[in-house]
């Protein structure tokens, strides 16, 4: 019976409800009158239900496609502005004990080296990402309760915090590790992360269990549970996201905004990010073999029905994507992005091509963040370093409220605009910087009341000041 006020993964997330969604987002799709009423809902931008959001996903309508795009495109602008968030994805161990069948970690790949890194390295790791710029991670591991406990993980998390490397420091550390419990949570929640990140693979109960055939990610109840024992320990910006390729993308996209719907009822605050990652070839993985692959314009759409349904939830898009994919979806929806990734253990520091075997899965945008940088303000886009919120105690419900009313705008556009100077001013390359002073003269022109506080932090920048926020 599905229910989303249920702590019950198998109410909150109903099979029967998702396929009667696809059956009735099939029979509706080119149902004009009620096509054009959900379009009309979405324009106030408060959301969809997962029902209606799949209707639009469903429609083949050329014309109706093209204003899905046009309102997706629109609410990006209303809500994000032209930020873009920068992050980077730190891994510290591919120890796993999971058999993950489209994972390269699986516990059965005896030929990839396995490496956990030592606090020393992550020192080394941190430092080659705040030469690079990067105030924000996500950090990544294996499931391995030997050599990845939870200690190794908070440990890693004190030490990435207490680096201060010339002018540089890592200011929020997001978490993706796999679901543990209510005590663990609350100590990361203690350890001061950011976002707590679990991608649920499938929402398919039973194409999830013959994915993860084997260890304790196999249990697709503690692992669909996982945000609500993240929330009963106090954190309460959570992450969500489906690997696209392993199920009909129909069916995900239905479990996803269920999903959000469920935290929204239970907790008051839906989803703080949705991750799109789609399979990706890595050492003894084919995405081929995997029957539910999607091509790009489905991404896209996906991606545009993402940002309509849930216009308060940031969406990340990782250098899995090429740059041609990212731009597109960037346009669309996508306000968070990787930049000069690695997916080794030990990558940043040590960047030797042997290096790479032991990488997650292989990267298509590998330029340099600096390179990412450029593009997108050459595109128009205003990169952010900001990570004002979360030193603000702006988190979970908070967050949300002012994000609804549209006022994060007013923290979020001049904390990008200082960010972006401080990265200017340490990192940034000539070419990079010549674009970027030219873009924070022309952004301040759009600030209102804050325009003269913002110019004054400007000049205190480039006088050695660093991390001013609002
Ligand atoms: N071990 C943790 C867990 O079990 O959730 C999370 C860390 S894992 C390094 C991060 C994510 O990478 C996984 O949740 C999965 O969606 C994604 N991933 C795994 N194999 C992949 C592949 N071949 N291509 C793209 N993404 C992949």
């Amino acid at each position: 019976m599905y229910n989303p006020k249920s702590k019950n993964a198998e109410e909150f997330i109903s099979h029967q409800e998702i396929l009667d969604t696809l059956k009735y987002a099939e029979e509706n799709k080119n149902n004009l009158s009620l096509v054009n009423q959900i379009l009309e809902k979405a324009k106030l931008a408060k959301g969809l239900t997962h029902r209606e959001a799949s209707v639009l996903l469903a429609c083949d309508s050329e014309e109706l496609n093209k204003q899905i795009f046009a309102l997706a495109e629109k609410i990006k602008k209303d809500y994000y502005g032209n930020r873009i968030v920068l992050f980077a994805p730190l891994y510290l161990s591919n120890y796993c004990v999971n058999g993950c069948v489209y994972c390269p970690y699986h516990a059965k790949n005896k030929h990839i080296p396995r490496k956990k890194l030592t606090q020393e390295e992550i020192r080394n790791e941190v430092i080659a990402l705040q030469d690079m710029g990067h105030k924000r991670l996500a950090i990544e591991a294996g499931e391995d309760p030997v050599n990845n406990p939870i200690e190794y993980i908070l440990e890693s998390i004190k030490t990435i915090y207490d680096i201060k490397h010339k002018n540089g420091s890592i200011r929020r550390v997001n978490v993706n590790i796999a679901a543990t419990t209510v005590e663990n949570y609350k100590k990361l929640h203690e350890a001061g992360i950011g976002t707590y990140i679990l991608f649920q693979e499938t929402y398919n109960k039973e194409s999830y269990e013959t994915l993860h055939p084997t260890g304790p990610k196999h249990n697709y109840k503690y692992h669909t549970e996982a945000m609500d024992r993240a929330m009963q320990g106090g954190i309460d910006d959570v992450g969500l996201g489906v690997l696209f390729g392993l199920e009909s993308y129909k069916y995900e996209f239905a479990g996803l905004l269920m999903h959000a719907e469920h935290l929204e009822a239970v907790y008051g605050v839906g989803p703080h990010t949705i991750s799109v990652p789609r399979i990706k070839k890595a050492d003894d993985i084919n995405p081929d073999e995997f029957d539910n692959g999607i091509d790009d314009d489905i991404f896209a759409k996906i991606a545009a029905c993402i940002r309509i349904a849930v216009p308060y939830t940031g969406m990340i898009v990782s250098t899995r994507e090429s740059a041609e994919c990212r731009a597109r979806l960037l346009k669309l929806g996508v306000s968070q992005v990787s930049g000069g990734s690695k997916t080794s253990v030990g990558g940043y520091f040590n960047p030797m091509p042997e290096k790479e075997e032991s990488a997650q899965f292989d990267v298509s945008d590998r330029r340099p963040l600096d390179e990412v940088i450029k593009w997108l303000m050459e595109l128009g886009y205003l990169p952010s370093f900001c990570t004002a919120c979360y030193g603000s105690g702006r988190t979970g419900e908070r967050f949300m409220e002012i994000c609804k009313s549209q006022q994060i705008q007013n923290f979020c556009h001049p904390n990008a605009i200082m960010t972006l100077k401080e990265y200017l001013e340490d990192y940034a390359s000539p070419a990079t910087k010549e674009v970027g002073e030219k873009l924070i003269v022309q952004e301040i022109e759009t600030l209102g009341c804050l325009k003269e506080k913002v110019s004054e932090n400007i000049v205190k920048i480039s006088g050695g000041a660093r991390d001013l926020k609002f």
